[in-house]
C-alpha cells in the first residue's frame, strides 16, 4: 500500500487535518503503510490509548508512540499545529520565520514556534531523511535538500521550487531533529 500523500492546498489540508484523530491517523498510516505490525512481537492488531498517542499491541500489550521517531516525539504541542507547521514551512519560501509562524499558528510563546521550525529545518536538510528509524520505511520526499536550511539558495537554483509539501509523507516526519528539546518549552 502507498503511503498516504501531504496535502498541496489548503482546502485539502482543512479537510484532512480537522482534528488531534486525523493527524494520528495520519502518523500511524505513515509509519505502517501495509498494516500496523507490533515492532516486539509481529502481531498486527493494536488498539489505541489516543489521549497518550499510543498504540498498544493486542497481543503483547507492547506500546508504541505514534510520535516516535519523528519531530513531534515527547511534544506537547498539539499534532495538528504541528501539522500546520509543516505545511507552511514546506509550502513557504526558505525565509519563513519563527515570529511568521508564531503568528500564523497563534502559539503564545515565540520559542515554541522557533523550536518547531528548527526541528521542522532540520528534518528536512537532513541527506537520510528518507528513513523512519525502525521500520525501514521510505519517506519518500518533494522538499529538495536545502529548501528549508537557514541558508536560503538562490531562488533560481535548481530544486529550490517551493509551493509544493511534500508528494508523500514529508520528511518532517522523520527522527532525529533534535531529541526532547522542545521539554519544558511547549506549554
Ligand atoms: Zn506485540
Amino acid at each position: 500500500m502507498p503511503r498516504p500523500d501531504f496535502p498541496r492546498t489548503l482546502s485539502e489540508f482543512q479537510a484532512r487535518f480537522a482534528t488531534e484523530d486525523d493527524c494520528r491517523g495520519y502518523l500511524v498510516a505513515s509509519r505502517w503503510p501495509d498494516g500496523y505490525q507490533c515492532p516486539r512481537c509481529g502481531h498486527t492488531e493494536a488498539y489505541e490509548l489516543t489521549t497518550r498517542r499510543l498504540l498498544q499491541c493486542s497481543s503483547c500489550r507492547h506500546q508504541t508512540s505514534v510520535t516516535s521517531c519523528t519531530v513531534m516525539h515527547r511534544t506537547r504541542v498539539p499534532l495538528h499545529l504541528w501539522f500546520w507547521a509543516a505545511y507552511l514551512v514546506t509550502t513557504h519560501t526558505p525565509g519563513f520565520s519563527a515570529l511568521q509562524l508564531q503568528r500564523q499558528l497563534g502559539l503564545n510563546r515565540y520559542e515554541t514556534a522557533w523550536t518547531m521550525l528548527q526541528k521542522l529545518r532540520r528534518a528536512m536538510v537532513r541527506p537520510e531523511r528518507d528513513r523512519i528509524a525502525g521500520t525501514g520505511t521510505t519517506l519518500a520526499s518533494g522538499i529538495p535538500p536545502g529548501s528549508g536550511g537557514s541558508h536560503p539558495p538562490s531562488r533560481n537554483a535548481p530544486g529550490t521550487q517551493t509551493g509544493r509539501a511534500g508528494s508523500r509523507a514529508g520528511p518532517w516526519l522523520d527522527a532525529s531533529a533534535g531529541s526532547g528539546t522542545l521539554h519544558g518549552v511547549v506549554g
